[in-house]
């Protein structure tokens, strides 16, 4: 008999196992499921008039290879709020079975628990906001509870659970499933635990794209573990939990040249909070400050009167006064909402106008997501599909003094030109969307010798798209990129950037011509992109309007 047999409700276990039959195939008449023959009349949306598959197999198997499991043992679900429902509903039979938790924690656990008719058995984190594994164990073991969630960093305060405690509790309590929630684990620096939940038989680990991935309003997550524990799961999930756009939102943001993005946003949040925390913790009513996740939890002297200022200011934040007294949990925003948050504080900084963009851009020949920061110069990270094109963006960016996070998805099956194209086009669009209303900037040219090559690109952030490009090659390619491609790429940078560029490279060596010209647009691009320093948001033109 297999754990979850042993655990689960007997009614549940009473009941047929689901058949998950999965998308019928392509060109099947459909005349069994009562849907409407007609494509719904939503645009961009034809194929609603149909059920989603109940377990899209494609989105199960992407986020099973984003947790390093097998697809059986994970269970796709309405938000991570979902699985915990569905962990109660298969396990807690009312007033008999109870539901163990570490307050304060997210209120969830304890709601579903009382909706299903379950005990609660609160355990608590240190006088410090600590966890302790012993003293859990402690006030947990004699209810043997039927789950116990364990929050890792916990919400809302921040508190990390280390990996080795919940095995050391998971191996304690074999009667007792213990879930962790890792909702915020891609904020933290403890390793996921998502890989051992198959092999752990009593272990259950909980992710959702609604954090990290930016899929709040998409209510996708999942549940890992033993294909046991996801068989009931199955059991007490409605007939088709998952709306079909929200199936397909979830694929797009998990699509592979999409993941860079999220790790560099994740980076940005994490900077952010840190930065957060150092001024909010010269706040002179903050008593005590805490950071986790994508989130702050802070003590304050005086919660009415923050709440009336940040009422005023028209800022929403969490008041958690029964985690502890003043608690309020702050979620990081972007650099303008830290800002408006930090004035409520009396700790008003000058906000500089971020210069910064990111843009998506899928077509049936590419995907392509890119994000640019032109007053970092760091992180540049390019993977474009094309090894000699990914060294030559590398160099724009470097010597233009920019970060530059770009992934491309192209159909290099076919041929490099569509990717080469629309990465520059896409360049071009960052380019011009982070510079905004160019205020402050200079309009540069540069020329650079490389051994025998001369080349020389002046630009021009005019507005007007025009470029001229004079040289040529004597190699077709050079490395996988196309010698042709290379006045292409400043035509479509010039059309797309809204700029005047014109190249020019002479010498013998087509590597070297290649690679003069990105160089030097680079360079001349970090002297037309550059604020001129003196604080005044001037704009480098006598008409007033670039
Ligand atoms: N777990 C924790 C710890 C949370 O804070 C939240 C949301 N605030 C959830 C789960 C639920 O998230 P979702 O249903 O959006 O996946």
């Amino acid at each position: 008999m297999s754990l979850a047999e042993r655990l689960a409700r007997p009614e549940i276990l009473a009941l047929p196992p689901v058949d998950i039959a999965g998308a019928p195939l392509a060109g099947t008449i459909r005349l069994d499921a009562n849907e409407n023959p007609f494509g719904s009349l939503v645009a961009g949306q034809p194929a609603i008039n149909r059920y989603p598959d109940p377990q899209p197999t494609e989105l199960r198997r992407r986020l099973a290879d984003l947790h390093g499991v097998a697809p059986g043992s994970l269970w796709v679900t309405r938000g991570s709020d979902d699985a915990i429902d569905l962990l109660v509903r298969a396990f807690c039979r009312a007033v008999e079975d109870s539901v163990a938790l570490v307050e304060p924690t997210f209120a969830a656990y304890a709601q579903f628990a009382r909706i299903q008719g379950a005990g609660v058995v609160a355990a608590r984190l240190t006088d410090d906001l600590a966890f302790d594994a012993d003293a859990v164990l402690a006030t947990v073991a004699p209810a043997r509870p039927k789950l116990l969630f364990l929050c890792t960093p916990n919400n809302p305060t921040g508190t990390p659970v280390d990996p080795a405690d919940v095995r050391r509790i998971a191996a304690a309590l074999p009667d007792t499933i213990v879930v962790a929630d890792e909702a915020y684990g891609e904020f933290s620096d403890a390793p996921s635990l998502a890989a051992e939940a198959g092999l752990i038989a009593n272990l259950v680990v909980l992710r959702t794209l609604s954090k990290a991935y930016g899929l709040a309003g998409a209510r996708i997550g999942c549940a890992v573990a033993d294909p046991s524990i996801i068989e009931l799961l199955a059991r007490v999930s409605p007939p088709y939990p998952l709306p079909g756009p929200s199936i397909a939102a979830a694929l797009g943001a998990l699509s592979p040249e999409r993941m860079p993005i999220h790790a560099e946003r994740v980076a940005r949040i994490l900077a952010d909070r840190g930065r957060l925390a150092e001024r909010l913790g010269e706040a002179a009513q903050v008593k005590r400050l805490r950071a986790g996740g994508n989130f702050l939890f802070l003590e304050v002297d005086d919660p009415d009167d923050l709440s009336r200022r940040l009422a005023a200011a028209a800022i929403r934040v969490r008041f958690r006064p029964k985690a502890a007294p003043g608690g309020v949990r702050i979620t990081i925003g972007t650099e303008a909402e830290n800002a408006a948050l930090l004035a409520v504080f009396g700790l008003g900084e000058e906000a500089r106008p971020a210069r910064r963009a990111e843009i998506v851009r899928d077509t049936n020949e590419t995907r392509i997501a890119l994000a640019i920061d032109l007053d970092r110069a760091e992180p540049r990270r390019i993977s474009s599909g094309i090894p000699f094109y990914d060294h030559m963006l590398d160099q724009v960016a470097a010597h233009g003094g920019f970060s530059l996070v770009l992934a491309c998805q192209g159909d290099l099956a076919t041929d490099s030109h569509h990717s080469v194209e629309d990465i520059a086009i896409v360049l071009g669009q960052g380019l011009k969307t982070a510079l905004g209303d160019k205020a402050g900037i200079g309009r540069f040219g540069f020329a650079l010798p490389m051994d025998e090559t001369r080349a020389e690109v002046l630009i021009d952030l005019s507005g007007r798209p025009f470029a001229k490009f004079e040289g040529g090659f004597a190699t077709a390619s050079v490395g996988d990129l196309p010698t042709e491609m290379v006045p292409h790429i400043f035509r479509s940078l010039a059309d797309s950037l809204g700029a005047a560029i014109h190249v020019r490279v002479d010498g013998d060596n087509d590597h070297h011509k290649v690679e003069g010209c990105f160089k030097a647009f680079g360079r001349a691009l970090r002297g037309a992109i550059a604020l001129d320093g003196s604080g005044e948001r001037s704009l480098p033109s006598t008409k007033g309007v670039l």
